[in-house]
């Protein structure tokens, strides 16, 4: 065969591995998911050969007129499926789109208000090192002490405190629904823009199972790769044309080039997989099997932050176990288990491991488990963190659940 036509044995040899780690262990990185077979035919096909720069219709290239249709598609699904007058489906991630969000409707210099990072909020949201902090002055708000929940109050009084250009509604690791119409309250009393940024809980929105923030909120970003089970991407959404027009020219050509369009292809297919009465049943079973897993671990005498959850995460405080983030992702993950480490609100521990973990159900419900198996999860989990060898049950466990 020639340098053409044969296939590098090194990255298929470690793509089949990775295949079997997926398969023998326990997914509960709260922003994951495995995403269909179709949705990976689309991400894996030849559309990834094609140069688009522009929109449909309006390309700087020839040939556009297939690769049109299904960026077309994407478009229409995504307006669907979310109730939007308007998406833009090329962002490459949904850091690019918020890159755009900021780009678009921010000078540099201009105030934000986001959710703290250690208390749930995202890299994006203004921590130091990224763009959004680097370049903004950003304000955070925390959640209540004592609830442990959103403080719409603190909410208003810092936005009063600070005018805000934007406000931020959304986070990375919080269990609780957001109020987005109390948001936009709090923005128009300021004369605010709110964005509403629902990376991880898009599934559940588009399902149905949280309050949409498209009513309430100026734009929407989201990825697309979490709870919404499609390939690793990003998306924006608006219902206001005007704040849709500089979005679209903040993508194409304010910071992106070539879109994506066997990924935006990707997108088109999980947004129709997500249209399907039974991607609605998926995302109920993803709810109920994290409040099971939320209550196995409080029947355990673990600490549950806030005392359960509303949606796909939950977020466990181990400081009372002795233990911190670093310390139990270690040993879960010589357990097969993968959990990703989290700070909890008020922490005590340093940022870099933080006080816990945060665990979330979206991929393991993709498998087919249900609340009765999340028993059998929290078993495994709790007994790896006290350091027993549960790697071979976990296998054993996992491999009875089909991939798609
Ligand atoms: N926004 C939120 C709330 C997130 O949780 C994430 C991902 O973790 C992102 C944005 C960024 O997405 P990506 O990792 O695709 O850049």
């Amino acid at each position: 065969t020639s340098a053409t036509t044969a296939r590098d044995p090194q990255i298929f040899d470690l793509i089949q591995q990775e295949r079997q780690r997926q398969l023998t262990g326990l997914e509960l990185i709260a922003s994951e998911n495995f995403t269909s077979a179709a949705v990976r035919e689309a991400v894996g096909s030849v559309l990834t050969n094609k140069y688009a720069e522009g929109y449909p219709g309006k390309r700087w290239y020839g040939g556009c007129e297939v690769v049109d249709q299904v960026e077309l598609l994407a478009i229409d699904r995504a307006k669907q499926l979310f109730g939007a007058a308007w998406a833009n489906v090329q962002p490459h991630s949904g850091s690019s789109a918020n890159l755009a969000v900021y780009g678009a409707l921010l000078e540099p210099g201009d105030t934000v208000l986001g959710m703290d990072l250690s208390h749930g909020g995202h890299l994006t949201h203004g921590s130091p090192v990224n763009f959004s902090g680097l370049r903004y002055k950003i304000v955070g708000y925390q959640v209540d002490r004592d609830t442990e929940r959103l403080d719409m109050d603190l909410v208003r009084k810092l936005a009063h405190e600070h005018q805000p250009k934007m406000i931020i509604a959304g986070a990375s690791a919080y269990s609780r629904t957001i109020d987005f119409a109390a948001f936009r309250a709090i923005a128009d009393e300021v004369g605010a823009l709110l964005f509403a940024d629902i990376a991880h809980i898009a599934g559940l929105v588009a399902a149905g199972l949280h309050p949409s923030p498209l009513p309430h909120a100026h734009v929407v970003a989201s990825t697309t790769h979490k709870t919404l089970r499609g390939p690793r991407s990003g998306l924006l959404l608006s219902n206001d044309l005007d704040i849709a027009a500089k979005l679209d020219r903040a993508i194409f050509p304010g910071h992106q080039g070539g879109p994506l369009e066997h990924v935006i292809a990707g997108k088109a297919v999980a947004f129709w997989e997500a249209l399907q009465p039974e991607f609605k049943e998926y995302s109920a079973q993803v709810i109920k099997n994290a409040q099971a897993l939320a209550a196995e671990f409080q029947a355990k005498g673990y600490r549950v932050v806030s005392g359960g959850t509303d949606n796909h995460l939950l977020v466990l405080d181990l400081r009372p176990q002795g233990l911190n983030g670093t310390k139990a992702t270690k040993l879960l993950d010589a357990a097969h288990i993968t959990i990703s480490k989290s700070t909890l609100p008020y922490d005590t521990e340093k940022i870099l491991h933080g006080g816990g973990i945060r665990l979330g159900t979206p991929a393991v419900t993709t498998r087919g488990m249900v609340e009765a198996d999340m028993r059998t999860v929290a078993d495994l989990i709790d007994r790896a963190l006290q350091g027993q060898d549960v790697q071979a049950e976990v296998h054993a466990f996992a491999s009875r659940f089909p991939l798609p």
